[in-house]
């Protein structure tokens, strides 16, 4: 094959061919949204192929959380393809899965005890919703309870049941219709993190436990920020009234890790601001440090024990790419990397510096709210985002940031540096303050 890189109108070539084959994440063939081209990237810079060098502030969606081309990332995985890349995991076991097992158990909640390895952040949530019903299936030896408690503005992935518990107004229910289970929904908690606890946050999803306990399987939620769906952080106590809602009723409690999971919101799990243990826990995304897919669902013995217990007597799941030696050995060694690092100092530091660098956008006519948690800055825009236009912009500026709605956000990799995150951050505010 010849190399397109050597054609001078690689670029035009390329980005044509691109615009006429490929499908990108939510986008039309016939009126696709621009795209451009990435030749490399290590640290937090993208490098497009006309030599441009952009400051990433997405961790490509929350997952390099040690930035590109990491040299220890790097060489774990050179080390592990010596070995082997891949094999099944139906009767054979590794080190890099039991290692990797291990370093999970000690860092999730005391009483969680059991990880089943899965391909990505959605089946994750497929996996812990299956999980959850055959549970309750045995625990209540009643074959009723297989639906699911949530609430609104969450997103657990694009897959079908993980599509049924997002958003169904801003989701993707419209699309699919009847073809997608009905779930019950709350409205999303009101009380702000670190702000006042309304106990009225809570009474929509008492009401509907207290009617429909009987057909739940469990609840399932993001601890604490919700992503995707509209880039809410709401208060802790949210979730422990919800875990007592879920102990008088003998429902099973998931929370959805995926995108706040490896320090993210200033702690390893996002659970721990609350204190709450789930009986289950989704993680994903930053797990390998974005080199791979792969995603676990970890869960509680008593979880593990009562599906082995019921009656199928085992867990109805097994994919292809589960425990992934090659994927397992990059997330040990990208654990290892968070270990030997002061990560709640860091993490400190990363949001101080957002709160002081977004601040200024609390005053543009156009903002409808600035908030800030963790590694997480959010600016809320009253109008929705022309997509297309800012991204040219930030492009035009040295910068990766992609909004969504009306949330214009970063999330960047946490090597980040002061000088690299204030570029990042003033210039999101430049493209998004109003012209006077
Ligand atoms: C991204 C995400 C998912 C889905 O993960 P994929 O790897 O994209 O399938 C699920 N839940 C949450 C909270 C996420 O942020």
């Amino acid at each position: 094959m010849h190399n397109l890189a050597d054609k001078p109108d690689f670029d035009a070539l390329t980005d044509q061919w691109d615009r006429d084959h490929l499908w990108h994440p939510y986008t039309s063939t016939t009126n696709p949204l621009p795209t451009y081209i990435v030749d490399s990237a290590s640290g937090v810079r993208l490098r497009l192929t006309d030599g441009r060098e952009l400051i990433d502030g997405m961790s490509s969606w929350w997952c390099m959380i040690h930035g590109y081309n990491s040299q220890r990332l790097n060489e774990a995985a050179t080390r592990q393809l010596a070995r082997m890349s891949h094999v099944m995991f139906g009767g054979l076991t590794h080190a890099p899965a039991i290692e990797l097992g291990k370093m999970l158990l000690e860092k999730a909640p005391a009483a969680m005890n059991n990880i089943f390895y899965a391909d990505s952040g959605s089946v994750a949530t497929e996996v812990g919703m299956k999980m959850a019903i055959q549970a309750a299936v045995a625990r209540h030896g009643s074959h009723r309870r297989t639906n699911f408690a949530t609430i609104r503005s969450g997103y657990h992935g694009d897959t079908w049941n993980a599509m049924s518990v997002c958003d169904p107004v801003t989701g993707m229910h419209s699309a699919f219709g009847s073809s997608l289970p009905i779930r019950y929904f709350a409205p999303q908690p009101r009380s702000r993190f670190g702000g006042e606890w309304d106990p009225a946050d809570i009474a929509p999803m008492e009401e509907i436990i207290r009617e429909h306990h009987e057909e739940l399987a469990g609840v399932i939620l993001e601890p604490v920020v919700q992503g995707a769906g509209g880039m809410w952080f709401y208060h802790p106590r949210y979730l422990q009234e919800l875990r007592k809602l879920c102990d008088a009723y003998g429902l099973y409690l998931i929370f959805d890790e995926i995108a706040t999971g490896f320090w993210r919101t200033g702690r390893f799990f996002a659970c721990e601001h609350a204190g709450v243990t789930p009986d289950i826990m989704l993680i994903g995304k930053g797990l390998t440090a974005g080199y791979l897919t792969m995603s676990a669902v970890i869960t509680t013995g008593e979880v593990a024990t009562t599906i082995s217990n019921g009656e199928a007597g085992v867990m109805m799941h097994g994919p292809t790419f589960m425990a992934n030696p090659l994927a397992c050995a990059i997330a040990a060694e990208s654990l290892r990397m968070l270990d030997e690092q002061p990560m709640a100092e860091r993490i400190a530091h990363i949001e101080a510096q957002l709160r002081e660098y977004l601040a200024p956008a609390a005053d543009f006519a156009n903002v409808a709210d600035v908030r800030v948690l963790g590694a997480i800055g959010v600016v809320e825009m009253k109008e929705p985002v022309n997509l297309a236009d800012f991204q040219r912009r930030c492009v035009e500026r040295g910068i990766w940031v992609r909004p969504f709605g009306r949330n214009v956000y970063v999330m960047p990799p946490y090597i980040i540096s002061d000088e690299d995150l204030r570029y990042l951050t003033s210039n999101m505010l430049d493209i998004i303050r109003p012209e006077a």
